[in-house]
């Protein structure tokens, strides 16, 4: 019998305030030790994918990974993308664990799931799924500490991992959270406030740069109950520490909207003054919040239910490699993505998720010369609550940015030859 089995999961409350005179307690995260090969697990659950290693010579498929063929000693290991679909053979509930991770939240369903592809796996099992055995599919997650582990759900339909009790830890789920977004001037900004409060957030401040601008669509969030503009401009140092000071003790997800972007490569284009605000709102911003409000999160990433979970930053695939039409914007971006890297690391140990996200162009009046596909903001939105409400730390929203990300995991080299006109 499963604990639990049979009665519907419990949506996710609001979270309990916070007793101020209680002191913070030291987060315990998953043990987070593991081989360099067990990372190439790791490296595909960050982008939501469940990959395995398979043997280049000998064509065999193997779990756990390894250095080498479990057949025929071959080195030439190549991670490759499973369908993740086999059958739950026998499962068990937890109810000791030596971690303190683990043992702070007991019970665990785990089972083993035979694979189609042809090998056994170890994995937690969704509580949506019926009895062993049955049929599952697998799927890839990180945990709090940033590693891959297996998840069992059931095998057709979709199982978010926040409508598990003891999965949903490993989610950043908005519902019921207090989250900054950092510019509601821009469409995504905007969308990106509408689809935190479709989404259930108990309450969405909304940085305002220059508030004597008035920009109609951002007058309409008035109407969002749960939203607040408060002044923020990512660009005065002044600006970010107040607001820091107001909120810093509170806020449990950061979503970094703020954007500066102009066309153009570098020799259409005299001076510098572009290519200058490029990088004070891209990466000098982005520096001066992680340095005002990191800290503050790390300090509560182990308030319980109230902790603070996740920091979303809207990158571009052009931080990737640089798309030459927008040549210095690119590069703004690129030092976005090494910063939020630091900034991850940083992070992790507190158990406070960096996601970012690399949309391909969108639909704005920046990427106007760019040809279609494009990305409505709307989706951009709704792809930074998809990754608050799975496991990822990247994602690349809608084609142009899955074919760059593709090519660029085959060959950088080759795709920045392609970006830059090469290919016919
Ligand atoms: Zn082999």
């Amino acid at each position: 019998m499963i604990e639990g089995e049979g009665m519907a999961t419990e949506r996710i409350k609001q979270p309990k305030r916070k007793n101020p005179i209680l002191r913070t307690r030291l987060p315990t995260l998953p043990p987070a030790a593991r081989s360099r090969v067990a990372l190439g697990l790791t490296a595909a659950a960050a982008r939501g994918r469940f990959e395995l290693q398979v043997c280049r010579d000998c064509g065999a498929l193997q779990y756990p990974p390894r250095e080498v063929c479990r057949t025929c000693l071959s080195h030439r290991l190549l991670w490759r993308v499973q369908d993740g679909r086999g059958e739950l053979i026998t499962e068990t509930v937890l109810r000791a664990a030596q971690e303190l991770f683990f043992r702070e939240r007991l019970p665990w369903r785990v089972g083993i799931v035979r694979l189609d592809a042809g090998v056994n796996v170890v994995a937690f099992v969704h509580e949506s799924v019926a009895v062993a055995p049955c049929r599952v599919r697998i799927e890839a997650a990180l945990d709090r500490a940033g590693k891959a582990v297996l998840i069992a759900v059931p095998e057709n339909g979709r199982s978010p991992l926040s409508d598990d009790r003891q999965l949903r830890e490993m989610t950043c789920d908005p519902r019921g959270r207090k989250v900054l977004v950092t510019d509601g001037k821009s469409a995504l900004g905007q969308a990106v406030v509408r689809a935190l409060a479709a989404a259930s957030a108990d309450l969405i401040w909304i940085g305002e740069a220059e508030p004597w601008k008035k920009i109609a669509g951002f007058a309409a969030l008035h109407n969002v109950p749960q939203a607040k503009a408060l002044p923020l401009d990512v660009t005065d140092g002044r600006s970010v520490r107040e607001l820091a000071g107001e909120i810093g003790g509170k806020v449990d997800i950061i979503i970094n909207t703020a954007d500066y972007h102009r066309t153009f490569g570098i020799s259409n284009r005299r001076g510098i003054e572009t290519a200058q605000l490029e990088m004070d709102v891209n990466y000098f911003g982005l520096l001066r919040l992680a340095q005002e409000f990191a800290p503050a999160l790390k300090a509560r990433a182990a308030d319980g239910p109230a902790n603070a979970i996740a920091w979303v930053n809207v990158l571009s695939i052009y931080a990737l490699e640089n798309f030459p039409p927008h040549g210095t914007y690119s590069a703004s971006k690129a030092a976005a993505l090494s910063l939020s890297q630091a900034l991850r690391a940083e992070l992790r140990p507190a158990g406070v998720r960096v996601i970012n996200l690399f949309p391909g162009p969108i639909d704005d009046e920046w990427d106007q010369l760019v040809l279609p596909p494009k990305l409505s903001p709307a989706a951009v939105a709704a792809a930074a609550i998809e990754a608050l409400q799975g496991s990822v730390e990247d994602v690349y929203p809608g084609d142009v940015a899955q074919d760059w990300l593709a090519r660029y995991l085959e060959s950088p080299k080759t795709l920045e030859r392609e970006l830059a006109g090469d290919a016919p």
